[in-house]
């Protein structure tokens, strides 16, 4: 049974404040408009996909302390779709409002050294890393993980970008001109047998839930495809469940949290980022579940109960990604069984993030490959190729 609304919870009609425009403020939004909040975005972008369902907005740069001022002034609780905002701009905003989740746990999201450190002392297993300063931390960092290894930016790296991968000692050197700003991360590579992610909210009173583990296929190191259950053993679903909540318990989150984990060929669990907001990979949920991963993060972040995260059936997810998916928008939508979401974005440009599509099976009903594929319709051809240089 779940727990009554705590006296904390914010009643219908206050103001949830979103610090970010993009997708996820959207459909954060509309969670949040489902449960009786009014939202208010902070956002740089006047007609953004989050700033088209928005209350109210206040269009400022994230850095700009007089929107942030403006903004925090005008909502009840501020949590964020966006996590790129600045060290004094957090503080700012948690002089003002709660914030949740805490500006601690952005910090730590926001660079991969501080995040592997925190992720290392808390006991969770990650690929090992080394931090690299120097031409000499990058000799040693060589030396430790062998070869090949990834070299990557700790900050504002996403969908692949800001990273290089080393293959002979050759590629060190310019890698490590190439990438910026230092103090880079090496990670060595984990030869996995596939990437998984756990979506986990926990809420003011530290009960906590966990999503179905997802499994995930990237193209042009952007997400392509989701698929909910994974297709790996129970106990290494349990073992991805059991790692997200540690987290989630040892940075006392308030809200949502995704956690990208690779399951190595000895089918351990290893956790690759954490992201403190809802995340691509649980779009599926929107479709798939009684509630979903925004109106549990709504849910999270103004104090409400939070029910089971249950599923009712089997899903996949495809990105609709730059114009080419896009040109098949009417298809899709003539489609049966495809659940189109577009997120308002005018201009289709290539690598840009338009929508994605839910396929939903009856529980315990996902297809292999070709039911996938065939689920899919326009939109089958070739998904989850790995890294297809033709795009
Ligand atoms: P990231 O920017 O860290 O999320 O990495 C983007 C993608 O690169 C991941 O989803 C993986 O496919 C791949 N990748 C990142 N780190 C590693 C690693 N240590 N070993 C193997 N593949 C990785």
């Amino acid at each position: 049974m779940s727990a009554p609304s705590s006296p904390a919870a914010l009643p219908p009609g206050a103001v949830l404040g979103i610090v970010g425009g993009g997708q996820l403020g959207r459909m954060s939004a509309i969670a949040a408009a489902r449960l009786g909040y009014r939202v208010h975005i902070l956002t740089n972008e006047p007609d953004g996909p989050a700033a088209q369902v928005a209350h109210t907005i206040t269009i400022g740069a994230y850095d700009d302390p007089d929107a942030l001022r403006r903004f925090a002034t005008a909502v009840d609780v501020v949590t964020f779709e966006f996590e790129n905002i600045s060290a004094d701009g957090l503080e700012l905003l948690a002089a003002l409002r709660p914030v949740r989740p805490s500006g601690h746990i952005l910090r730590i999201s926001q660079d991969r050294v501080a995040e592997k450190r925190f992720l290392t002392e808390a006991g969770i297993p990650v690929a090992p890393w080394r931090e690299v300063g120097t031409p000499a931390d990058l000799s040693a960092a060589r030396a430790d993980l062998g070869l090949p290894f990834i070299l990557k930016t700790t900050r504002l790296g996403y969908d692949g970008k800001g990273q290089s991968r080393i293959h002979r000692d050759e590629d060190m050197q310019p890698a490590f001109d190439t990438l910026a700003p230092h103090p880079l991360v090496a990670e060595g590579m984990v030869d996995f047998a596939c990437e998984i992610s756990v979506m986990v909210a926990r809420g003011l009173d530290g009960i906590a839930v966990t999503f179905d583990v997802t499994e995930n296929r990237h193209r042009n190191g952007i997400l392509d495809l989701s698929l909910a259950p994974a297709r790996v053993p129970e106990t290494i679903r349990d073992d991805a469940r059991k790692i997200a909540l540690r987290i989630a318990d040892a940075l006392d989150l308030v809200g949502l949290l995704g956690v990208e984990m690779f399951v190595d060929r000895d089918g351990r669990v290893l956790v690759n980022e954490i992201a403190p907001r809802p995340h691509n990979s649980g779009h599926w949920t929107m479709d798939a579940c009684p509630v979903d991963q925004f109106a549990m993060h709504v849910r999270a972040v103004t104090g409400l109960p939070l029910p089971p995260a249950v599923r009712h059936s089997d899903a996949a997810m495809k990105n609709l990604v730059g114009p080419d998916d896009m040109a098949l928008w009417p298809a899709i939508l003539a489609t049966p069984g495809l659940l189109p979401h577009h997120y308002g974005k005018v201009e289709a440009r290539p690598g840009r993030k338009m929508g994605h599509v839910n396929v939903l099976f009856p529980a315990g009903a996902l297809p292999g490959e070709f039911g996938v594929d065939a689920a899919l319709g326009p939109l089958a051809e070739g998904h989850g190729r790995q890294d297809d240089p033709t795009g």
